[in-house]
């Protein structure tokens, strides 16, 4: 287990930020409307029963994952209220779906069809497709949404969509947003006006409650900003939150070692010293989710205060970076390479660095690194 003195690296996760996080996400909502809490990848990678649990603590209880395991480890773990998942699961295990008490996302009318043939009474939230072309019936076909709601063995709780392009505020994306928008409630006013029972409702995640925060829902599934970052550095929201970054990766320097100037270092030799060099070498590697993309400078750690540049290429268990004008660094000396404080080192910094989004960057982390609550 984890021991502050002797831990090689590690991930350290705030669930104060994360309290104060849940709070304003609530707040921005509209009245009646529930956050339902993205814990799917272990919490986008800061451990999904820590993070689970704490939000059940706070009063929070409607949960989404993405498969039936992730579901089923959460109930292990004793957390509860609702637990939806978001994706496929195969109808063969459904007897689990209602061991467990997790909901099941219907993703198309042909799936339906079998969960019901099951015949057990699953509950379910049924998806409409109103423009992302990934999961759900489309909304257009308003005859296979009636019957699902008329399903024998199918208990549907809930109906959602998913918006595709909500962090996009440009006139294009804003117009297609719109338009899944009103594709979803024109599904709901047909449904009522059958005289349907409407069930809970839901279509924003985070980009879609910061930019389009006026819907009426039952809840807004909100994974990103839960855990206090956007995707990208400077991203322009309608909302403006005061969200704040929950987890920090961190690790520790075990050996220091002098290069010479035009001395090489690591695979490949990507290195060569341009001077005289001071080396730090840290037992963190792409194994532990820190990308490869970031060697050879294109990303930096934090070592007493200061940036050191990644020296060479990433190992699998391992990396380097440059601490010639870095002084005082020891074996021992906490390394920082992801920070909830330092913006430069802020998860969608990295992130960008590494060419992709915090969402992948955080979501990858954590098979091998221990969970600290700071
Ligand atoms: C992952 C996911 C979310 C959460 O999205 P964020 O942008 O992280 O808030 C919401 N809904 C669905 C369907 C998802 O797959």
């Amino acid at each position: 287990m984890y021991n502050p003195n002797t831990g090689r690296a590690w991930l350290e996760v705030d669930l104060e930020n994360l309290s104060h996080n849940a709070a304003v996400l609530q707040e921005a909502m509209p009245p009646k409307c529930q956050l339902m809490a993205v814990v799917k990848a272990e919490a986008y990678g800061h451990g999904g029963a820590v993070i689970a649990s704490h939000l059940n603590k706070l009063g929070v209880s409607a949960f989404a994952v993405a498969t039936i395991d992730e579901g089923i480890a959460l109930r292990k773990r004793g957390i509860r209220g609702d637990i939806l998942i978001l994706g496929y699961t195969d109808p063969e295990r459904a007897n689990e779906l209602l061991d467990y008490d997790l909901t099941q996302t219907l993703i198309d009318f042909a799936y339906a069809q079998k969960l019901s043939g099951m015949g057990l009474s699953v509950k379910a939230h049924l998806k409409i497709d109103t423009g992302m072309r990934r999961l759900g019936i489309p909304c257009e076909n308003l005859a296979d949404i009636k019957e699902v709601f008329r399903m024998k063995h199918i208990r549907l709780w809930g109906m959602f969509t998913h918006l595709c392009c909500a962090e996009s505020l440009t006139a294009e994306d804003t117009a297609f947003t719109r338009g899944q928008i009103s594709g979803f409630y024109r599904v709901v006013n047909s449904l009522k006006k059958e005289g349907l029972p409407i069930p809970k409702l839901h279509l924003q995640s985070s980009y879609g409650l910061l930019n389009y925060p006026e819907l009426q829902c039952d809840y807004i599934r909100t994974g990103i900003a839960l855990y206090g970052v956007l995707s990208a550095p400077g991203e322009e929201t309608n909302l403006k939150l005061d969200l704040r970054p929950v987890l920090s990766l961190k690790s520790r320097v075990v050996l220091l070692r002098d290069l010479k100037s035009g001395e090489s270092l690591g695979y490949d030799r990507r290195f060569t010293a341009a001077r005289n060099s001071r080396i730090a070498i840290l037992p963190i590697g792409y194994a532990d989710g820190f990308p490869r993309a970031l060697s050879q400078g294109k990303g930096s750690v934090l070592l007493n205060g200061r940036l050191a540049p990644i020296a060479g290429n990433i190992c699998m268990d391992q990396l380097a970076v440059d601490i010639t004008e870095i002084p005082g660094v020891k074996i021992g000396t906490v390394a920082t390479l992801i920070s909830a404080e330092k913006d430069s080192l802020s998860a969608p910094q990295v992130a960008f660095h590494a060419g992709t989004i915090s969402n992948e960057l955080l979501s990858r982390l954590g098979s091998r690194l221990p969970i600290v609550i700071a």
